[in-house]
This record gives C-alpha cells, structure tokens and sequence, in this order.
C-alpha cells in the first residue's frame, strides 16, 4: 500500500488513504508505541554560511519509520502528536537524543557543531518546559549556546503563555529562531517583545526567488528586516545556485536546502562532515 516514489520519499494511495491514513486513531496508537519500539530517529539537516561555505548549525528533523505504514512524514504525524498530547513524550525524546549528540561532538572538540531542534506550540506552552531544558542542559554537561530552539509565529499567538517561557531561555543561553516566518498568523509586534536571535525565512518565498519578483521584495525586505533588528536570518528551502546567490546578494547571511543536503541519518553527518579532525 505504500510505494517508492523515489528520493525516500513514500505516499500512500488514494484508496488506502480512507482506510489507514485518514484512521487519525489507528495511526495515533501506533505512535503512541513508536519511542519504545525504536522507530523514531532523528535526521539532522546543515545550516551553511552563505559567505564561508561553511557549515553553521544542523536542524534536527524527526523521522518515524513504521512497520504497518511504512515512513510517514513529520508533517503527518506532528498534528496527530500534538492533538493526541503525544508529542510531550517525543518532544522530549528528540531533546534528549540532541543533546547527547551535542555532548558527543563537544567531547570530541568539534567546533560549529550546533543544534536546531523543532518545539511544538504546545510544548512551549507548558509551564515548566523551560526547567526542562535546563535539565537536560546539565543532566549532559553541554553548553547550552550550542543549543537553538525553533518555534513558529503560531506559537507566540499566545503572548502571556509564551513571553516568560523564551525570557528562560534566553536567559539560560540557549537560542530562539523564529520558523516559518512570514506564513503564520501574528504580528510584527512580536518581534521587539521576545528574545529572538534568528528570523528563518520560509521555502514559499524561497522556492521561486529567481523568478517571481514579489517573492525576491519579500524575501529582501525580511532579511533588511532581520538585520535592522539585530537579528540573523536563514533562508529555508534553497535548492538551486542561483537563489543562493541572490540571496546572497541580498545579504542573508544563512541558507538551509536540498542545495547542501537533505536531512540525513546522524551516522552520515558523522561520516561526512566530523570523520576528520578539522
Ligand atoms: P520545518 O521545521 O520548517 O523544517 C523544514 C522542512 O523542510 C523539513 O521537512 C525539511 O526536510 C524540508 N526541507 C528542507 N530543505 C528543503 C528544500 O530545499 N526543499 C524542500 N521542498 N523541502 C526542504 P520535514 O522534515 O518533513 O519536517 C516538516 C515539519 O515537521 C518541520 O518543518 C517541523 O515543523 C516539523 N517537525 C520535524 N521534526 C520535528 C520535531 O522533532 N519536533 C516538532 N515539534 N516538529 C518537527
Ligand atoms: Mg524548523
Ligand atoms: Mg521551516
Ligand atoms: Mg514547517
């Protein structure tokens, strides 16, 4: 019922879909069971500096591979995680699987080896989810500056919830970048009351910038944007040179994309980018 459609890349077809995938309750108690099943595993993306070429950061992407489904995409299984209230357990299982891989590549002295991990709206919503962090910051001895939260403007729609929570984590060193941007539903206002260090722009601005002149005014503008707020910007989603080099023109200082690489098991970053001292 699930096909190759090439790249790793797996859907299910129509007919099946009433049956399985649309079985919101089917797939949630598979979830439910994927931690201790070893299904979930953590793909990290890099984050390159357009300037250096160099590698910035990594995101760290989920991945959940399951026996009756096959492999199903974040997209489709963090909705039913968030509604389902299984995605507090996740959310904290990836931290966990982060920050020991951080802890890893600090004892081994590689530098720029940093980490974006993805937070749920409704994680940040809980009270004691900074604590939690901090927690897991000290229970592996890493420096918490090696260690970036993603979240989106979605999550900020519910300012008093959210302010004390960021104020946190600025305060325990860990940094804020805004996912996403430009696609949610909120205001700029947010942008000078919370603790944001990085702005990162969305891929439906990306995609076509070196040919749709709105996208290129609006990906221009949230980078300028960026930097007149003394923040950094990130471009999601390039895939081709020519929009790195726009962008590149235009100033921003990061890029993330198929252009570099997808997001690929931690066994390949180790191999590709750490296997010699550098
Ligand atoms: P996101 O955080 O905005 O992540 C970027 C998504 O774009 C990823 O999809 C990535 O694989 C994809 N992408 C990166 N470069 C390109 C490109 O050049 N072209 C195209 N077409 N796509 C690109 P992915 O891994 O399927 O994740 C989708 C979303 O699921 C993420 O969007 C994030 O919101 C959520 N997610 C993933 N992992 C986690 C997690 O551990 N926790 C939470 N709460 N959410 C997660
Ligand atoms: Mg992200
Ligand atoms: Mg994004
Ligand atoms: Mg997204």
């Amino acid at each position: 019922y699930v096909k190759d459609h090439g790249r790793g890349h797996f859907r299910f077809y129509e007919k099946e879909m009433d049956a399985i995938y649309l079985n919101e309750m089917v797939m949630e108690s598979y979830l439910r069971r994927a931690i201790e099943l070893n299904e979930l595993k953590v793909y990290y993306q890099p984050q390159i500096d357009l300037r250096t070429g160099q590698i910035s950061s990594f995101e760290a992407l989920l991945r959940w591979n399951n026996k009756k489904f096959g492999f199903i995409s974040p997209g489709q299984f963090i909705p039913i995680a968030e509604k389902s209230g299984i995605i507090h357990n996740i959310g904290e299982w990836v931290l966990d699987n982060v920050c020991r891989q951080l802890k890893e590549w600090q004892d081994k002295r590689y530098r720029k080896a940093r980490i974006a991990v993805n937070i749920s709206p409704k994680e940040l919503k809980m009270e004691d989810f900074s604590k939690k962090v901090k927690q897991k910051i000290d229970a592996y001895g890493i420096s918490p500056s090696l260690l970036e939260v993603e979240i989106t403007e979605n999550a900020l729609a519910n300012m008093e919830d959210t302010i004390q929570t960021l104020n946190n984590l600025k305060n325990i060193g860990v940094s804020i970048s805004i996912d996403d941007f430009g696609t949610g539903y909120s205001s700029l206002s947010y942008l000078k009351r919370y603790p944001i260090d990085t702005i990162k722009i969305d891929r439906s601005f990306i995609q076509d910038i070196e040919s749709d002149e709105k996208n290129k005014a609006i990906a221009t503008t949230i980078i300028n944007l960026a930097h007149n707020l003394g923040m950094d910007v990130i471009a999601e989603g390039v895939e081709k040179d020519l929009q790195a080099s726009i962008l590149l023109n235009a100033n921003c200082q990061k890029a993330q994309g198929y252009l570099y690489s997808r997001a690929v098991s931690i066994d390949e970053i180790n191999e590709k980018y750490f296997s010699k001292r550098t």
